[in-house]
């Protein structure tokens, strides 16, 4: 078996790296699934083996968590955008009460458009004066006590904004975007009245989303959205209301297997990628003012390390000549431009430390 079967090191935002391991068996999947004889691409969505797939990654995920028995764990499609305007379909149609959204990057902004168009939203706080490079301390946010909800995203994927830190009131349903830092390190999963997050990241391909969601938050949902919207019909059917990416599902499954398994669970994952961000940020805070690091200190992401370099030109050759030597993916946001070298899960630290030397080599050279 090759060691490295790839030639690019991936440091996308999304769709990102996955571990070797994973992909080895990905691949043989294609091909015949292991005891079942099948191809997966050709395997029935209701098929025991798929039931038996659903049923041990909701499990796995539990014990990553440490999830209450009160919890509904939902496998949906639609991605994070779905849930956008899911939740707010859900929880804030028909209500007088707004919902508090706080504003601190591109995906913020927009789960609040869509939030709009079912109810009030009341942004609690914006990051629009600093160009989004500064998440609110405590002392800035102030919740309403009768909110609908509160909803704020965990990390900002595009700017590289992260908190290190529960938001909210305990008496407000908190709602979570965990997108670009679910399953990276331990989160207190039970505090939340439910929590998202697309697989692409840190846990599998494009075309799952996973949804952690509290049983009491459906009692008082709207009994006419779309069957497709509700998320009582995706409890009732378990995650088999309609045709689900049986792939998918299962690569995801296969990263909490690996999560498990090989890595130990949340904590150690979390100590994996805090020491590839340290490494990242300190190539960048240790370049004399060479490499510009996009976000505030307190509000940097272990998932996403945002930069700048000197000049547009500069910055462009630096990109050019990484893409060139092997890193792939570092390049910013479209609305936002700069670097951005993400170290999802799948990221190795063997790989940050080739960047972090690329990056030291071309300092020198410029
Ligand atoms: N939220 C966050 C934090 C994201 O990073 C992204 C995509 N990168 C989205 C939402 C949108 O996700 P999707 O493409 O799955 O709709």
């Amino acid at each position: 078996m090759p060691t490295n079967p790839l030639n690019h090191l991936n440091f996308s935002a999304g769709p990102g790296a996955l571990p070797e391991s994973v992909l080895l068996q990905a691949q043989q999947s294609i091909i015949e699934v292991p005891d079942v004889g099948l191809s997966i691409l050709g395997i029935s969505h209701r098929s025991d083996w798929f039931t038996s797939v659903v049923a041990e990654l909701e499990d796995n995920i539990r014990k990553l968590l440490g999830l209450a028995g009160n919890y509904h764990v939902l496998f949906l499609q639609g991605g994070t955008t779905q849930q956008f305007s899911m939740i707010p379909m859900t929880l804030l149609r028909g209500r007088t009460t707004a919902a508090d959204y706080l504003h601190t990057g591109y995906w913020s902004g927009k789960a609040i458009t869509e939030a709009r168009r079912e109810g009030s939203v009341r942004e609690v706080w914006s990051g629009e004066a600093s160009g989004y490079r500064q998440l609110p301390s405590e002392e800035e946010l102030v919740f309403a006590p009768d909110a609908a909800y509160l909803h704020y995203i965990s990390n900002e994927t595009v700017e590289g904004l992260q908190f290190h830190r529960v938001l909210g009131r305990d008496d407000v349903p908190r709602i979570c975007d965990m997108s670009s830092d679910f399953l990276s390190q331990p989160c207190e999963a039970n505090r939340y009245s439910l929590i998202y997050a697309h697989a692409q990241k840190n846990i599998g391909p494009a075309g799952v989303t996973v949804v952690l969601i509290r049983d009491e938050l459906l009692k008082d949902a709207p009994g006419d959205l779309p069957g497709f919207l509700d998320y009582r019909n995706h409890i009732q059917a378990h995650s088999n209301y309609n045709t689900p990416p049986v792939f998918a599902i299962y690569v995801v499954l296969l990263i909490s297997r690996w999560l498990l398994n090989d890595i130990g669970g949340l904590e150690q994952m979390g100590e994996i990628n805090r020491r590839k961000a340290e490494l990242m940020y300190r190539t960048l805070d240790e370049s004399n003012g060479f490499y510009r690091g996009r976000a505030e200190l307190q509000a940097r992401s272990t998932m996403n390390a945002t930069f700048n370099l000197r000049d547009q030109k500069t910055e462009q050759r630096f990109l050019a000549e990484a893409h060139a030597a092997g890193f792939s993916g570092l390049d910013g946001h479209r609305s936002i431009g700069g670097v951005r070298a993400s170290l999802y899960n799948g990221l190795t630290l063997a790989a940050v430390e080739q960047l972090a030397g690329f990056m030291e080599d071309f300092l020198r050279r410029n």
